[in-house]
């Protein structure tokens, strides 16, 4: 039977928040290609670390460690044990994200900056943190994981919006400050996405959402996981600044 090329091994990937939903799944894929893998968290290790196992049960080589991604000693601290663990991080995917929905009228500084820091000022820290052994590595991929809310718009996000439209444009400038040396900056923009995120959508609202999805189903977190893979494989060699979207249509 056919089996998914290990094109990543020898690679060491750190996936932001990849204790659960979509980081979780973009650590399971990123080591089934054969990359060790770093699982970052904030607050639940024991997650984290079930998450290290399945890795381990498919023969893969992974580590979590803590590290709350807004704070900049934080992000200095998880590069620097990640680095002793598996080696400078060749992959570097900014996946970790909150939201704190309100319209702007009743949104609270603490919800804007919270989210503003988790979404978007991490991905900078973390970027930053990684980019000089990727330049001395002649070879690296970022991969940040925005949203299609970052490029429509949505009622009650503004905050969320701002960060992921704010992701995107990161992206393309980093893609070109860093394309002679090898390193390539992407991003991914799912839709709906079945996870802890999206379970406390109404009812009304998730029909209104499922009615405007092509492809008539939900995006489950492999969908996302599969598309940041083929971002950091060879496949993709020749792709940088670029947004994916793995919405399913809705954004059509
Ligand atoms: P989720 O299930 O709520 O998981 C969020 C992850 O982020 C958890 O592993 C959490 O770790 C981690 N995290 C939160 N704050 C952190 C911090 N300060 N430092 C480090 N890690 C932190 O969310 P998800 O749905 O998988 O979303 C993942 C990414 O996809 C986010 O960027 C989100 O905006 C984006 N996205 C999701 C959807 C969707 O429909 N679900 C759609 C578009 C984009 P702990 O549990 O340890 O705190």
């Amino acid at each position: 039977m056919l089996q998914t090329p290990p094109d990543l091994r020898d690679k060491s990937a750190l996936v932001t928040g990849s204790s659960r939903g979509i980081g979780r799944a973009i650590a399971l894929e990123l080591a089934r290609h054969g990359a060790r893998v770093v699982v970052n968290y904030c607050r639940d290790s024991a997650a984290a670390g079930a998450v290290c196992h399945e890795i381990e049960a498919l023969g893969g080589q992974a580590i979590a460690i803590g590290a709350d991604v807004r704070q900049a000693l934080e992000v200095e601290r998880l590069m620097a044990s990640a680095e002793a663990a598996v080696g400078a991080v060749a992959i570097l995917v900014n996946n970790a994200g909150v939201t704190h929905d309100n319209l702007l009228l009743r949104m609270t500084e603490a919800e804007w900056d919270d989210v503003l820091a988790t979404d978007l000022k991490s991905a900078y820290l973390c970027s930053r943190a990684v980019l000089r052994g990727m330049l001395r590595m002649r070879w690296g991929r970022v991969v940040n994981v925005a949203s299609v809310i970052g490029l429509s718009g949505n009622p009650g996000q503004a905050n969320y919006a701002a960060a992921k439209a704010g992701l995107l444009a990161l992206t393309r400038t980093l893609a070109r400050e860093v394309g002679s040396r090898g390193i390539t900056v992407n991003a991914v923009a799912p839709g709906f996405v079945e996870t802890d995120m999206t379970a406390d959508l109404s009812e009304p609202a998730r029909k209104r959402l499922f009615d405007r999805i092509a492809l008539e189903r939900v995006g489950t977190t492999d969908d996302v996981a599969q598309a940041v893979a083929f971002l950091c494989s060879p496949a993709a060699a020749y792709i940088t600044g670029h947004t994916l979207v793995v919405d399913g249509g809705l954004s059509i």
